[in-house]
């Protein structure tokens, strides 16, 4: 019995350790290696059923401000509230990542039209720009969304990656806060 538990034993450390190398240990969210296999697998199913697909990168803005105004824990707060916020809004089989620090990715499958991917990216900011409460601590923050959609802006994992976040960084430097790479007046690569 004693040989079997740590068996046992052994067996849960491996599948935390699988789990723990796919996930974010704050947010809980699936991580950026896993975000990049869901990528890879999503893209490949939609060359073949020719579907669409949209990638979204979302980056809070000033977050930096908010841990040095209200210190490191609450930043961690605002992180989770995020990343709850923008799960609410996606489908069981789309994605929503932490990449790392204040950005997340979200992948979003079988994507019919470009404006249900903006609209809804829209409804993301405004959420996201909602009042938030912590330990009596009330705060808004905004953040910004880059949009590259397959075909339309890419045909790779890479090139989709690349041109959401160029569109992010375009959201950042203007009023607008949702940018799709095609009306982000970047030259398309690849
Ligand atoms: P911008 O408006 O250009 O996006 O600026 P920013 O301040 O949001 O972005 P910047 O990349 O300069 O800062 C991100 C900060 O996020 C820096 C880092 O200290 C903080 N950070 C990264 N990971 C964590 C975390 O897990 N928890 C907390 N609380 N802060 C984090
Ligand atoms: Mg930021």
């Amino acid at each position: 019995a004693e040989v079997r538990d740590d068996l046992s034993k052994a067996q849960v450390k491996t599948e935390e350790a699988q789990q723990s190398a796919l996930q974010d240990a704050l947010t809980g969210l699936p991580n950026r290696l896993s975000f990049e296999q869901g990528l890879g697998h999503g893209l490949s199913q939609a060359k073949r059923h020719g579907w669409g697909l949209a990638v979204l990168f979302i980056d809070i803005d000033k977050f930096k401000s908010i841990n040095d105004s209200y210190g490191h824990d609450l930043g961690d707060q605002v992180l989770l509230m995020v990343a709850n916020r923008l799960k609410s809004f996606v489908r069981d089989e789309d994605i929503v990542s932490r990449w790392g620090g204040d950005e997340f990715v979200c992948l979003l499958l079988e994507v019919k039209q470009e404006a249900d991917v903006t609209q809804l990216a829209e409804k993301m900011i405004n959420r996201v720009a909602e009042a938030f409460e912590f330990q009596g601590t009330v705060l808004s923050i905004r953040a910004s969304i880059g949009i590259a959609i397959y075909p339309a802006d890419g045909d790779t994992s890479e090139i989709l990656f690349k041109n959401a976040d160029i569109a992010m960084y375009k959201a950042k430097g203007t009023e607008q806060r949702v940018v799709l790479f095609r009306e982000s007046g970047e030259q398309k690569v690849g």
